[in-house]
């Protein structure tokens, strides 16, 4: 074996730590640990990802030492098995297969059969005495190799579509024998399927195919290793973020081969050891008799399902039953496996942490801590945040009596409406139009990854549930729906047919991949539901968690939903989404328009009821927590139309009335012109008498003052940047009836509320402010207001006064500010806009995709909290704060509040509370657990020092 003091490239199975994946990858330490916790695995080693690190580095070379190991591992190889390399007698065949740390698409997979030539060929049917079983085992070597160790890949036809060459030979041959399957072809068919790609690999490499075992092995290394840098892996870490510390370099196993295509006492499969859809803990997969390896997961053939084994196989379904359990024991995870049963003899060939959508990961996360596999921490901490964004998923209303056009397999859950498109491409090049998109096809592999991003579901007519188009489907969390067997799908045509029924690419279809359908035209869709395992797991995160959730909701409805969703409080009613109502808006609008404070005072007051009404109503469902009101926050100018469309308006009226007094003429000068005319415009003395009447009413002139006065009173209150202009606790100041009006509606709710036993509390939040004596004009009359409230109701009631952080003033003010202020909300929203001088809409729709194109922005700050500019003004409002008063609630209620990182990021600097839509609780609150998991194990620490 290769020494220890120099730089060692190969690993045996027995040799491999299993939990070093950057080093083996994923596959590799995988079956090294599963050869050592004593899994059936066949013989084998792996080369290491340093191996192709410093082959790619060295310009695509070998490192000196490499070929040597390589030579030393497969003469290991040769006396375990018994067998030689390109020995006709007895041939070592072996698979080749790439691994990464991360499981990435679009990196060369898998080669099987390497070792077969003319000769082993022949010394293989001699030994098998079944000569149908080498010749498909050769083709299938010839095809893979062909592809990954001579790089002949599909390639685009003019039509656009994706022609595999091998593909198209085998098709042609398939025809030629009458055969619908590949299990009707012949040995003489598939000897001469052999004939023609080895014709093939001559034609399009200009050698004839490579008969040395060697020079097989080492272009089939070489092939692995440049797949690295292919295009499709780098897009794809590109995509998801894996950077060179998650997974770097591929390793290459090297595996003795077993045979799931030797006869009906042989099968290949691939399971999981629990349910990936539902969590259910029992063994799920699927495996086809007699086929091998990819044949299960590309979808040729229908497999069936793993639970069918019990019949088929009774022995060998008890020891993959006691399989699952040593491997859960060991890994404390999900397992997803593949296997082989080579006559009558279980074999395991991979193991993984299964990927599950999210409810399946709730609840077996919450199962394997109640059977005391893993702790409610780790439980907590295989769920990302974001994970739970699936729940949020629509589902197909169950009421809807529509039959789908055709059934197939749930793959992944969830609904998506949208276009049926039959190509990776295209899809990508409507998705970047915005189109939503069904991407539909017979299969899929991973070179339509991009597709996927770009799809809202995804929709084939082949493959069961652990096909390639199900687990990227599930990994992604779009819907899925494979195996629609009912589904002819023709690329040329770019059609698809069911019975009669024609499907054209851009047809509108909704898909269900919770109930593996799919109907033509868009079905209605309901709202979805949180998981019930959610609710134990939530519990668990609150139980670790330091800061709280609360919600941003401004409606009765939200609030309901906030609470079901475990907010501990209101961070952000925004008070004037509450005046967008038909009966509201123009009582807002007289307020606005009033000339003078009295005026004002009046129109407010017959809005105080109405606010009145539903702030009572958020009290009820937030009984015993916290609400935060913020007074009026944006520009006045907001709530009444367009200059625009005013001006349009106004002369519309003035040219109305000009035709009013023409048409006060005209039927006698109509009569006049022609008597006949009334015949074909009989009307028009009615009309013109019609227009005289409103006009007598003065009603023309009416409402042409009106609109000149909105005309005049919007230019009046026009600012050339409203954002910085008059908004917040600047117009509270400027038109002081308005917060007034809301600050007695407030006290109003409460005393009400309060005499309905509810506890009602009401923290009053003040928007915009950038200086002290802001928070020092408002509170006196809202002192003032309080006082008055609780004695007209002859009740006491508590409140806080407190503000919005949103100005990088107040940041920096914070100590003094915090003197009035009992609590502080950051709105990152606007600090985000001020601290950058970005306004949000000009920055996402110009120059931002610019910049993070170009590298000089790595993210919209807008999405993802600025940590280092907008994070530091906070950290210091936090420290400055408190140190004028230690207990200052603090919280923030920018979108940013319910994005897991920015959660975190509050967490550390000392955060109360966390304020997002009712809709991202779950999120937030997982989140906040982790941070504190986290901060527990030493990962995140509380900021101590800016
Ligand atoms: C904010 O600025 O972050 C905020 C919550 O206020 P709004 O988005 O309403 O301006
Ligand atoms: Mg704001």
């Amino acid at each position: 074996m290769a020494k220890a003091t120099k730089q060692r490239y190969c690993y045996a199975f027995e040799e491999g730590d299993g939990t070093n994946k950057k080093l083996l990858g994923g596959k590799g330490a995988g079956l090294c640990t599963m050869t050592q916790i004593g899994l059936p695995v066949p013989p084998g080693y792996v080369i290491t990802t340093e191996a192709n690190i410093e082959f790619l580095e060295a310009g695509d070379k070998f490192p000196t030492d490499l070929m040597d190991e390589v030579h030393e591992y497969m003469e290991a190889l040769e006396k375990k098995t018994g067998k030689g390399f390109g020995d006709p007698a007895k041939p070592l065949l072996v698979s080749v297969r790439s691994g990464s740390a991360l499981s990435m698409p679009g990196m060369m997979d898998t080669i099987l059969n390497l070792g077969l030539n003319d000769e082993t060929a022949q010394g293989m049917i001699a030994l098998t005495k079944n000569e149908r079983f080498v010749q498909d085992a050769y083709r299938r070597f010839l095809q893979l190799f062909g592809k990954i160790g001579l790089g002949i890949v599909p390639v685009k036809t003019p039509e656009g579509t994706e022609e595999d060459k091998f593909d198209k030979i085998f098709e042609e041959v398939k025809k030629k024998y009458n055969a619908h399957v590949d299990t009707e072809l012949s040995a003489e068919a598939l000897a001469e399927v052999v004939q023609k790609f080895k014709d093939l690999i001559k034609r399009q490499t200009g050698k004839p195919f490579p008969q040395d075992p060697w020079a097989q092995l080492f272009l089939s290394v070489e092939g692995v290793f440049k797949s690295w840098e292919g295009k499709r892996a780098v897009d794809y870490r590109r995509q998801f973020n894996i950077t060179p510390e998650m997974a770097y370099g591929t390793a290459v196993n090297i595996c003795t081969m077993v045979f799931g295509n030797m006869g009906n006492d042989s099968a290949t499969g691939v399971g999981f050891t629990r349910d990936p859809g539902t969590g259910e803990n029992k063994l799920y997969g699927d495996y086809l008799i007699n086929a091998q390896g990819e044949d299960v997961v590309a979808g040729i053939r229908t497999p069936r399902p793993l639970k069918e084994l019990r019949i088929d196989m009774p022995g060998i379904f008890k020891e993959l039953e006691k399989m699952h359990h040593t491997l859960e024991k060991h890994y404390r995870e999900v397992q997803d496996f593949e296997f082989t049963i080579e006559q009558g003899k279980l074999y395991m060939l991979q193991t993984r942490n299964g990927k599950m959508n999210a409810w399946a990961l709730c609840k077996t996360s919450a199962d394997m801590v109640k059977e005391g596999l893993i702790t409610e921490e780790e439980a907590l901490l295989r769920i990302e945040p974001d994970m739970l964004e699936q729940f949020l998923h629509r589902r197909i209303d169950p009421d809807i009596k529509q039959e789908p056009l055709a059934v197939g397999i749930s793959a992944s859950p969830g609904a998506a409406i949208g276009k049926v498109v039959f190509d990776a491409d295209q899809a990508e090049r409507m998705g970047n139009q915005g189109e939503k998109i069904i991407l539909t096809r017979i299969e899929t592999k991973p070179e339509d990854i991009h597709g996927f991003f770009a799809a809202q579901g995804i929709l084939t007519s082949r493959g069961g549930k652990t096909s390639h188009a199900a687990v990227v489907a599930r990994g992604m969390g779009k819907p899925c729906v494979s195996g629609a067997e009912g589904l002819d799908i023709n690329y040329d045509l770019k059609e698809a047919r069911v019975g009669g029924v024609v499907i054209k690419e851009g047809d509108i279809v909704t898909l269900d991949g919770t109930g593996g359908r799919f109907f033509v035209g868009a079905v209605p869709m309901l709202d979805p539901e949180l998981p019930k395992d959610l609710a134990e797991l939530m519990e668990w995160a609150d139980k670790a968690a330091r800061i709280e959730v609360w919600a941003n909701a401004d409606t009765p409805d939200m609030a309901i939903k906030a609470r079901q969703h475990g907010a501990k409080g209101i961070g952000l009613c925004r008070t004037e989404r509450m005046f967008n109502e038909a009966d509201r808006l123009p009582l807002m609008r007289n307020m606005i328009l009033a000339d003078t404070p009295e005026e004002r005072k009046r129109w407010a007051e017959k809005l105080t009821p109405m606010q009145r009404q539903d702030f009572v109503e958020i009290f009820r469902a937030m009984d015993g927590l916290p609400v935060t009101i913020r007074l009026l926050d944006p520009p006045l100018h907001e709530f009444l139309p367009s200059i625009e469309e005013l001006l349009n308006e106004v002369n519309r009226l003035k040219e109305f009335n000009q035709i009013l007094n023409a048409l006060e003429q005209l039927p006698g000068t109509l009569a006049i012109l022609d008597p006949d005319l009334h015949k074909y415009v009989p009307s028009i003395e009615t009309v013109a008498r019609e227009f005289s009447e409103f006009k007598a009413k003065g009603l023309d002139q009416k409402l042409l003052k009106q609109k000149e006065t909105v005309l005049r009173r919007v230019r009046v209150l026009t600012e050339y940047n409203p954002m910085l202009g008059n908004r917040g606790v600047r117009c509270g100041i400027s038109f002081p009836e308005i917060y007034d009006m809301q600050i007695q509606a407030i006290f109003e709710a409460t005393a009400i509320a309060l005499r309905e036993k509810i506890d009602a509390r009401a923290e009053i939040m003040i928007p915009n402010v950038c200086t002290r004596q802001e928070l020092v004009w408002v509170k006196p009359r809202v002192e003032k207001i309080h006082k008055e409230v609780e004695k007209r109701f002859n009740v006491k009631i508590k409140y806080k006064l407190g503000t919005m952080v949103e100005i990088a003033r107040a940041c920096v003010r914070a100590a003094r500010i915090a003197e009035v202020a009992e609590f502080f909300s950051f709105g990152t929203n606007d600090l985000t806009q001020g601290t950058f001088s970005f306004s949000r809409e000009d920055a996402e729709n110009k120059f931002l995709p610019i910049y993070n194109t170009e590298g000089i922005l790595r993210h919209n700050p807008f999405e993802i909290l600025d940590e280092l500019g907008v994070g530091w003004l906070m950290q210091h409002a936090v420290q400055a704060g408190r140190q004028t008063r230690p207990d200052l609630k603090i919280g923030i209620c920018g979108e940013h509040g319910g994005q897991p990182q920015a959660v975190e990021f509050c967490h550390r600097i000392g955060l109360n509370y966390v304020s997002c839509s009712p809709m991202r609780i779950p999120i937030a609150r997982m989140a906040a657990a982790h941070a504190m998991i986290k901060e527990t194990k030493g990962g995140a620490g509380r900021s101590k020092s800016l």
